[in-house]
């Protein structure tokens, strides 16, 4: 299949990876309509946003932003899915761009120094053979002239799907999931920790909590999407 595809997609129309509507072969496979009618937080400019809320009393950060709105059946979800689970690698390069550019805007975002994926669990990587926050992260820190870095954070305890469990459960599912291996390179930094889709924050502010451990560091959160 690996080596069919590349082929078969020489003679045979591209779909949009949002509508699955036909679509010229435009570098990310996105229509038109769908790049100007996603639903869009404006996040980045606002200063006490509806994610940043969900922080609050749990998480000291500095600000967090999300580009999209995520529901159940929004062309995010099924730009985020095939992100997630079709290789479509580049949709991640599609959203970092517009991310980089909205904190580049922002007076909310300043000097970041590390941009850092939430990071799968090793078994998770294997699987899938990619971190679908990987080249969505590289973009947005080329944008911003940050340095990009995924090595010295760990997933060291695998967790399951939070959507079933009670709020108390899904705390105690979140606690030391997390690794960071060298402290000090973070020392007096800015980080910006980014993932697809925000949900409940539990996942986040875990990794976020084990960060925060570093002397004098700075968080701020971002994300393609945010579920209320
Ligand atoms: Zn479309």
């Amino acid at each position: 299949m690996k080596i069919v595809t590349p082929i078969l997609d020489l003679f045979y129309p591209q779909y949009c990876l949002g509508c699955f509507e036909e679509v010229a072969d435009d570098n990310f496979n996105i229509c038109l309509d769908c790049r100007t009618n996603l639903p869009i937080t404006n996040f980045s400019i606002i200063e006490n946003n509806d994610l940043k809320r969900k922080f609050q009393g749990r998480l000291n950060i500095k600000h967090a932003t999300s580009l999209y709105y995520f529901n159940k059946k929004n062309k995010i979800q099924n730009l985020v899915h095939v992100l997630k689970y079709r290789n479509k690698q580049k949709i991640g390069e599609f959203f970092g761009e517009i991310l980089g550019e909205e904190i580049l805007q922002s007076d909310y975002f300043t000097s970041i120094d590390y941009v850092i994926p939430i990071p799968l669990h090793p078994q998770k990587f294997r699987k899938r053979g990619y971190n679908q926050n990987t080249l969505f992260g590289k973009t947005i820190a080329k944008k911003i002239n940050a340095a990009f870095c995924e090595e010295n954070v760990q997933r060291i305890k695998k967790t399951e799907s939070q959507t079933r469990k009670s709020k108390d459960e899904r705390f105690h599912n979140t606690e030391n999931i997390f690794k960071i291996n060298d402290l000090e390179k973070y020392e007096g930094k800015h980080i910006l920790l980014i993932d697809d889709i925000i949900t409940t924050g539990a996942t986040i502010e875990s990794c976020a909590k084990e960060l925060l451990k570093v002397k004098n560091l700075e968080i701020s959160i971002a994300s393609i999407a945010f579920t209320h």
